[in-house]
């Protein structure tokens, strides 16, 4: 495939197999998501190049990829797949070009730029330098995770394999980079995510060309797969992956794994896959709190400080705001903080809450909108039960949890009065939810379970 230079007004798609209409598409996204979210993010979007099983993709920044990345990836998939069924996988390349030299905060990193598309495996077996073991913080929610990781650098297949799950950007590809740059000396390590793995396993059956394919990822003796749920669902996939990390397990290769979720919550994946990952130690990563975010805020200035030797003038009061607003997601986080850096640099003055508030408006906007619908299917989804189920009025155990469940988060995270939640809970009492409301609460206190469930989903519903 030829590199060509790229700019958002250019839009370059093989003749041979071009499908996609790019402004159908765009009245798509716009349909599904809605103005505000159409505007403010998928508007920007831009198709760069189309290949036969997956796009490239412009957007304006770093922190724009990482946002939709996050929030509305599987959606965008899931929508272009209606006009091109053999999409497996988009790539996004960022097109801004650098305006500030100072801070590579701001720059297109190595890792993400794509200025040519190979179709080498190798490529995509990258660790990235700048996610090690010095940089990532320690917190109350990630602590366990980091010694366990640590320990298995020290003592490879003594923890195997070795599963880290949590909720988006909390640290889970930091950490499984971390133990890829520590072991890469002394060890074959393969380092590569569900979905690339899919996108090898795809090409390797087209051109006939299993043997290299197995020979190449078994013969790893550490293999490290990020978000392994992208495997749900796809049959042949978990197959392959299944004899993968038998043959690795039997030659005494340390697996690490991370996913959002754990194993035994992975629906539509095979019981012997479930087992197997569930086979060695499983690790989950929490929420940060407030003064794990702001460790990570202080270090990220520090770092820029002595990097760039700039000084970068940000109130402790500015710090507290956006750790605070940040609820949950680090990338988040660490993108916001990087919008108010570079505000303060352009307005060259110290920034008070209320630019903040202004800067960071519609992000925060963005992430706040849950509704009684989306905590329903939430709720259900996790649980693994249907929705009707859920509404229904048989009182099982298993239905009846996660229906007070999704009452008590529709109390918490939506302005919905008690009885209009019970109406939309099949047109239950007001009292009910209150029932609902308090036994949550109770169990909670005592049982670390119901905490991580409601943790979880909190997660899924505020990031989403
Ligand atoms: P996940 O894979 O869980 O979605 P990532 O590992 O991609 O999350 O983390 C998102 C961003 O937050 C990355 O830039 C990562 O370096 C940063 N990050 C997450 N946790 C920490 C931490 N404890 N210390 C420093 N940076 C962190
Ligand atoms: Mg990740």
């Amino acid at each position: 495939m030829k590199n060509k230079s790229v700019n958002s007004q250019n839009i370059f798609v093989s003749e041979e197999e071009k499908t996609i209409n790019w402004p159908d598409l765009q009245a798509e996204f716009k349909k599904n998501f809605g103005e505000e979210i159409y505007s403010s993010w998928l508007k920007n979007i831009t198709l760069i190049k189309e290949y036969n099983d997956y796009l490239v993709l412009g957007v304006p920044t770093r922190f724009f990829r990482d946002w939709i990345v996050s929030r509305y990836l599987d959606k965008i998939l899931e929508l272009i797949r209606n006009f091109k069924l053999s999409l497996n996988r988009i790539e996004f390349k960022i097109i801004e070009e650098q305006k500030n030299n100072k801070s590579e905060e701001f720059k297109i990193d190595e890792f993400n730029k794509i200025s040519e598309i190979k179709d080498s495996i190798l490529n995509y077996n990258r660790l990235n330098p700048n996610l090690n073991f010095n940089n990532f913080i320690k917190g109350s929610s990630n602590e366990v995770a980091l010694s366990y990781s640590k320990k298995v650098c020290e003592h490879t297949s003594r923890y195997n394999p070795l599963y880290i799950y949590g909720g988006v950007g909390l640290g889970k590809t930091h950490l499984l980079n971390a133990i890829g740059l520590e072991l890469q000396s002394t060890n074959e390590v393969m380092f590569i995510s569900a979905e690339r793995f899919m996108y090898h396993f795809i090409k390797s059956i087209k051109k006939n060309d299993m043997v290299n394919f197995k020979d190449f990822f078994r013969k790893s003796s550490v293999f490290i797969i990020d978000d392994i749920q992208f495997i749900r669902g796809k049959e042949s996939l978990q197959e392959e992956f299944f004899h993968t990390f038998n043959t690795l397990l039997e030659k005494g290769s340390q697996i690490v794994i991370s996913a959002d979720r754990p194993p035994m919550k992975l629906d539509r994946v095979q019981e012997r896959i479930k087992s197997r990952l569930s086979g060695g130690l499983i690790i989950d990563i929490d929420i940060p709190d407030l003064e794990l975010k702001k460790n990570i805020i202080n270090n990220r200035i520090d770092h820029i400080q002595s990097r760039f030797k700039e000084h970068i003038n940000i109130s402790e009061d500015v710090i507290n705001f956006i750790a605070t607003e940040a609820k949950t997601n680090i990338r988040e986080l660490i993108g916001v903080l990087n919008r108010v850096i570079a505000f303060g640099r352009v307005h060259k003055r110290v920034l008070n809450i209320a630019d903040c508030k202004s800067i960071l408006k519609d992000v925060f906007s963005q992430a706040k909108i849950v509704t009684v619908d989306k905590i329903q299917n939430a709720v259900s989804n996790y649980f693994n039960i249907s929705l009707n189920d859920m509404l229904s009025q048989r009182r099982s155990r298993p239905l009846a949890r996660p229906r007070q469940i999704a009452m008590f988060l529709a109390k918490k995270l939506t302005s919905r009065s008690l009885p209009e939640i019970g109406r939309r809970f099949a047109n239950r009492d007001h009292t009910t939810v209150i029932h609902a409301v308090k036994t949550i609460s109770r169990i909670s206190e005592k049982d670390e379970e119901m905490r991580k469930n409601i943790n979880q989903l909190r997660s899924l519903l505020l990031e989403n």
